[in-house]
Parts: C-alpha cells; structure tokens; sequence
C-alpha cells in the first residue's frame, strides 16, 4: 500500500493544475476528468516516452492511428457487443446501480474475480448485501459498457456505432493493410496510443476508473508455437518501461489473472498490479488473445487474414500477444510514486520526486528581484535561451524565492535557476535541486549545454 493518500494527490492536481473534474462549473459529468497544463504535459511524456520505448526504437513495431468510430460489425465480430459486460445492481428506492463484484469486495468477500455472475448474484443474497445507502438489491444483470451511438443522420439499427472501448480492434483490422504495405517478419506488432471509452457503471477513484480513458496498446502477431516465449518477453518489456517511468519495482506485481475472470478473448493473462495510495489494484495487462480477433474478423468480412510466411512454410492466422497500458493510470502511479514530504526549515514540503524526462517543467527560471529590471533582463535572456533548449521551461517571478522553491517542488521541477546580482558580474546562476535542496553556482553556458537525454 502507498503511504500517500489518495486526497492529497487529488488536492495536488487540481491546485496545481495537473486536472480538473470533467464539465467542473456545471457539476461535472461522472467519470470524466480534464488534464490542466501539467497534466497533459506529464501524460504527452510519458506517451512519447512510451512510444520511443516501443515503436521508434524498434524496427519490428508499427504505429497506427485508427478512428474510434468503427463499423458496428467489428464490434459484433469480436464478441464486445455479445460480451463486454459488468454485473450490474440497482438501489431498488434511489435507483443508483453499483457493480456487483466491487460491492462484493467492499464487504469483504474474497475470491470474487473467480465467480460466476450467477454465483455473484447467490453470494450478495447469502451475505445479506444491502446498497451503500442500506436499501435492498435488485436482482444482478448484465450491463454492456459500450457507449452506443449513430452515425449519419438516421437512427436505425444500421447506423449503430460505439465509441471503442479498446484500441485493440483498430489494429486487428489494420492487420492486412500493414502487412500489404510492409511485408514485416513474424512476430511484429503494431502499436496504438488513444481514447477508448467505457460506460463504467461506477466511476471512482480519481482517474483511476474513468468513462473516458486513453491506452497505449500493442498486439504482437506471433506463430502459435512460440507465444509462450513471447509473451515472457513482452511481459519483461512491460516491466522495464514501468521502471524507466520511475516506478518503484516493489510496488510493482504480476497477478495472473483466474480463467473465469478473463476477457472474453484470453486464454492466458498477467495483469501488473500497483500498490496505488487506494490499495493494490491493476495497472496494466499482458494478454495471450490467441487468434480469437483475426479469426473472427476473418468470417465476419470474408477477408483472408492468413499470414504467409516467407519460407514458404503453411499460411496460418497468427496468434497475439497484447501489452496494454492504460495511461491515466499511470499517469496516477508515476504521481502516486513521486509524492513525497519532508521537513525543511520545521515545516512540511510537498514535492514530487519524478524522473526529469516525465517531469511536465524540467526547469524554472526567475530574476531574484522582479523589481530590478537588469535582471529581468538578463533572466530574460536566459529564460528564452533555455526553452529554445529544453523546450518546458518555466518562466516564474510570482512571490518571493522561498514561495517559487515550494511551488515548483509540488509540480516536481527538477531545477530552479536564479539569476541574480553575481550573474551580472559573472555570468553564473543558481541552480537550486528540487530533491536535495542543495543550491550551487553554475555557469550559464553549462546550462545551456545539452545533457544526453534519456
Ligand atoms: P478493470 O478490471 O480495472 O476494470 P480491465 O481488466 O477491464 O480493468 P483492460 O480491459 O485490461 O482493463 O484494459 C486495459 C487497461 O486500460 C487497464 O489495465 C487499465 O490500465 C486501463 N483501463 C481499463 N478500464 C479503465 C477505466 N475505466 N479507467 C481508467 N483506466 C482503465
């Protein structure tokens, strides 16, 4: 469990502009959260970072960029429509409807993943299960969580389309296209990075359960004989991109996840679970789908989606392997990580101990006076010449120094430069470390020198 609190980290982001409650100054929309300016320039880092990780630096990965309205028969084709459901339970007074299983958990009942909802439904009725408001259940039922729509100007049944609620389908039906286009070896994947939506029956905790949320997936196509050696391989790749983002490996844990709690199109799964200030919970997957999709996109469009092998070995529809990477909570594990408080000067300091390529500002520069317009001016300078340089670069004379240092130690600046009187003498700054507090004198051209980036 982290010893930070899920409160403080939700008071942090939204004081400190990292994200605001969806549609906030009208009551908010349920499930929905805005990235402020520093949310979206954390989450942009750690898309990038993922996506030099997995795609630019590999030459076996090919990135997509699908559209989230798909023909409904993807969706029937893969089983969503038939099968991407939660168990559902309603307040019968105030109507409110809860998930059966988290109500389950709530009270304390174990081995929920495992049940059926059949067994769900014995299991709330043997534990005397009320609503959180002490109202009686309705009876369980299945609820799909795809969010239903239409496209064009009628609204009959053939116009129907869903917001995908993975980005997985967008590359499965890309599959041929790319193959066409590029002739790749086996295995190969692509890669996607986008929003996916679902109709969570009860949003909670923060972002980490949202009804708008953004993954980064991949789906390595791999002959079915070697999918074990695959899926460890990809799986260790999972793992190190977590600690490249700087999370901790001790909060780090592979759970497999039981048969019956699988989706509906796996046949072997690893989630990688997070000790998250509200418990241990998932983070991201790794999922053995077999040719589930490819095979029933095959009969579904009447396409060939065999995959020929150069060696003139038997075409076959490849199995796949799926790392999957929700970035909202991520975003979530990377804060929760870096949150830290120590003492300086007999009071409490909050900062956020990222890693400086996650850090959505990598430096902040201020004039010690803004009243002194030679340093403005000469901070100016090297304000401009720092973010042509580094690109975030703060510019940041509100208050006095002590007020800077605490603000930017909350958005996990990793450095505070200052210029002030000797710099005009000398051409040196002050270069304050956002974890150390530790304060040295550094030329200015040294700081303008390129460090190797990570
Ligand atoms: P859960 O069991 O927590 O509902 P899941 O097993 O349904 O999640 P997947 O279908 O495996 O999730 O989705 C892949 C990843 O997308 C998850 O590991 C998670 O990081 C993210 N994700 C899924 N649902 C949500 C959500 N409602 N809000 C935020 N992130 C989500």
């Amino acid at each position: 469990m982290s010893e930070t609190k899920l409160e403080d980290i939700v008071s942090l982001a939204k004081r400190r502009g990292f994200m605001y409650q969806g549609s906030e100054i009208y009551g908010g929309l349920a499930g929905t959260w805005d990235y402020g300016p520093l949310g979206v320039q954390l989450k942009r880092n750690i898309i990038d970072a993922w996506w030099k990780f997995f795609v630019e630096s590999r030459e076996d990965v090919y990135g997509i960029d699908a559209a989230i309205l798909m023909n409904q028969k993807v969706w029937q084709a893969s089983g969503h429509v038939e099968g991407f459901n939660d168990p559902l339970v309603e307040d019968v007074k105030t109507k409110k409807r809860y998930r059966a299983d988290h109500l389950l958990e709530d009270n304390g009942v174990e081995a929920v993943a495992a049940m059926s909802i059949e067994q769900m439904g014995q299991a709330l009725k043997d534990h005397n299960i009320v609503s959180p408001d002490g109202n009686p259940l309705s009876d369980i039922r299945q609820f799909n969580m795809m969010f239903k729509t239409h496209v064009g100007a009628s609204e009959d049944d053939t116009s129907v389309s869903y917001l995908r609620p993975e980005t997985a389908q967008g590359m499965f039906v890309n599959f041929k296209n790319v193959v066409d286009s590029f002739s790749p070896d086996m295995p190969f994947a692509l890669a996607q990075v986008g929003k996916a939506f679902r109709n969570e029956i009860s949003p909670r905790d923060f972002i980490f359960r949202v009804r708008e949320l953004e993954q980064m997936e991949l789906e390595v196509f791999v002959h079915p004989d070697v999918w074990k050696e695959q899926f460890e391989t990809w799986l260790s790749l999972q793992k190190d991109f977590y600690l490249y983002l700087g999370l901790p490996a001790d909060k780090l844990h592979h759970v497999e996840v039981p048969a019956e709690d699988r989706a509906h199109y796996s046949k072997h799964s690893i989630d990688t679970e997070f000790d998250f200030a509200i418990g241990q919970k998932e983070l991201g997957g790794c999922a053995y789908r077999t040719n589930h999709d490819l095979t029933a996109h095959a009969a579904a469009s009447g396409k060939n989606l065999n995959y020929i092998p150069k060696d003139g070995s038997d075409p076959f529809i490849p199995h796949v392997i799926e790392p999957t990477f929700g970035i909202d909570r991520l975003v979530l594990a990377v804060i929760d990580s870096a949150y830290s408080v120590d003492q300086s000067n007999g009071e409490d300091r909050v900062y956020l101990r990222l890693p400086e390529h996650v850090a959505p500002v990598k430096m902040a520069i201020s004039p010690l006076l803004k009243n002194k317009p030679e340093l403005v001016t000469k901070a100016r300078e090297v304000f401009t010449a720092a973010k042509k340089m580094y690109g975030s670069v703060l510019w940041d004379d509100n208050g006095n120094i002590g007020k800077r240092y605490r603000r930017q130690d909350e958005i996990g600046t990793p450095q505070c430069v200052v210029i002030d009187f000797q710099t005009l003498e000398d051409d040196t700054v002050t270069v304050r470390d956002r974890d150390t507090t530790d304060q040295i004198r550094v030329p200015i051209a040294d700081l303008l020198t390129p460090k190797n980036s990570n």
